[in-house]
């Protein structure tokens, strides 16, 4: 079969691997100049690895990319490091990744709420019955379990930050268990960086015969009355047998428009939430104390939800001595930080960098990246798991796979490395039956 991938992201690579495998032709269509996707990273001259552009890091428990990674006989390149986790506490930061750091943090007193706490920690940890938890909010579920008290100073700032004002009460609570469940202390990376995986990853489909166009972004897919095959339009028309989307859903319902309603109006109805992140290279060392990653509660006035310093994870001589800091926020695509200027948003976030070392200066800034995405979290409310679109799209030959349907998982490339293969064998047993 001659199949279309679009989409170079980790859902499309791992996809055309696994039909590539199975002995079909795969072309995969990338708009961007480079494979990767919301993974990728940049490198500026004089460093020797990639930085992503969106923060990104592995968690032990990846098993669908740790395992595709020892497929391809890189492991020796997997990094997994143990960076510092902080918390935020009546304007001091306190270190929270592990069940002994927990216990120590000075948040929730040393009486019955802290006990609360891990008990409902330990069962969300325990359960698989994610179905009984997605009918409930995260806000009604632990105020219950865990207490109000224990909601509002652990919870509910993780839930507002992800999710904002206008979803944080509606969001269920199975998307809180997937968190805690998948979730360990020690961080992974590849060395390079995610770009230089991807790189690698693009190459050894290449040599297996998979063509990646570079720079191709698809406009049409369509499957016309009395013809055989869908057909794809980029720079060229050309047929295929089958069309792999790893687009977002609002891309897919207009890339797609002879979707029927039914299966359009399910898209439409996803909400999700943008990323606006900076990337800077600083001259020095912000966090002296060498914390990874802040957690900020939006209550406490910071500009942006989390802080990440790269350079306390993965050393500073990787990047020529630079030291990356990213200040990220999630946010609705409607917010006015999708429309400010890079300028504009360093004066609203820099001054907030004192807070985390008085020292520092706006000369420590050598230089500074901006990204952002309208397509970054996807919002799981009461029930979501009714809402899900389908792989195997009600138009013959077409299949999406993409972030809004690795629920009741939160988004990563491990889960878009799932969905990618899953998407894969659907079509393999498809293509299967039809010959
Ligand atoms: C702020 C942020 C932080 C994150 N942190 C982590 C993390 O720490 N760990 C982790 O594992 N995951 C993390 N993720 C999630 C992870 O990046 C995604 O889950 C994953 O990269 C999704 O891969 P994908 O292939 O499904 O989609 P994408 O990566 O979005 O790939 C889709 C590709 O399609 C291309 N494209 C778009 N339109 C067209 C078109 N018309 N024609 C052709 N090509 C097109 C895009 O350029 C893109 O390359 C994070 C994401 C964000 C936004």
């Amino acid at each position: 079969m001659k199949i279309a991938i679009i989409g170079a992201g980790f859902s499309g690579m791992a996809a055309a691997y696994d039909l590539v495998k199975a002995g079909h032709k795969a072309t995969i269509f990338e708009a961007a100049n480079d494979v990767g996707g919301l993974a990728g990273g940049f490198k500026d001259p004089g460093w020797d690895w990639s930085v992503e552009k969106f923060y990104h890091h592995w968690f032990a428990s990846d098993k669908h990319m740790l395992g595709l990674i020892k497929e391809l006989g890189w492991e020796d390149k997997v990094l997994f490091p143990r960076p510092l986790t902080v918390m935020y506490h009546n304007g001091k930061f306190y270190p929270f990744d592990s069940i002994v750091k927990a216990l120590l943090f000075p948040g929730l007193g040393f009486g019955i709420n802290k006990i609360r706490f891990g008990l409902v920690g330990l069962f969300l940890r325990l359960t698989n019955d994610w179905k009984a938890l997605e009918k409930y909010t995260v806000a009604e579920w632990l105020s219950k379990w865990a207490g109000e008290k224990v909601y509002k100073m652990m919870w509910e700032p993780l839930v507002i930050g992800k999710f904002g004002e206008r979803y944080y009460k509606q969001v269920n609570m199975a998307w809180m268990w997937a968190r805690l469940k998948a979730r360990t202390t020690r961080l992974g990376t590849f060395e390079g960086g995610f770009q230089n995986f991807a790189n690698l990853f693009a190459d050894r489909l290449r040599e297996m015969g998979v063509e990646v166009r570079l720079k191709s972004p698809v406009t049409l897919i369509e499957r016309r009355a009395g013809k055989d095959g869908v057909m794809v339009h980029s720079e060229t028309i050309e047929t295929y047998d089958m069309v792999l989307v790893t687009l977002s859903p609002e891309a897919i319902s207009r890339l797609v428009p002879s979707l029927p309603e039914e299966y359009l109006h399910g898209l439409r109805n996803l909400k999700s939430m943008g990323a606006v992140v900076i990337a800077l290279a600083l001259k020095h060392q912000l966090s002296e104390e060498g914390y990874y990653w802040y957690n900020l509660p939006k209550s406490a006035g910071y500009p942006f939800l989390a802080l990440v310093e790269h350079t306390n994870y993965v050393g500073a001589d990787k990047f020529g001595g630079d030291h990356i800091v990213y200040m990220g926020d999630y946010l609705e695509p409607e917010h006015e930080f999708f429309r400010l200027s890079q300028e504009e948003l360093l004066e609203r976030f820099l001054p907030a960098l004192k807070k985390f070392n008085p020292k520092f200066e706006r000369n420590w800034v050598r230089k500074s990246w901006l990204f952002r995405t309208a397509y970054a979290q996807p919002v799981p409310l009461i029930n979501h798991s009714q809402n899900i679109p389908s792989i195997e799209t009600p138009v013959e030959g077409v299949y999406f796979a993409s972030m809004s349907q690795v629920y009741p998982w939160d988004r990563g490339t491990n889960f878009a490395v799932e969905i990618g293969r899953k998407a894969a064998v659907l079509m393999l047993n498809n293509g299967k039956l039809k010959d």
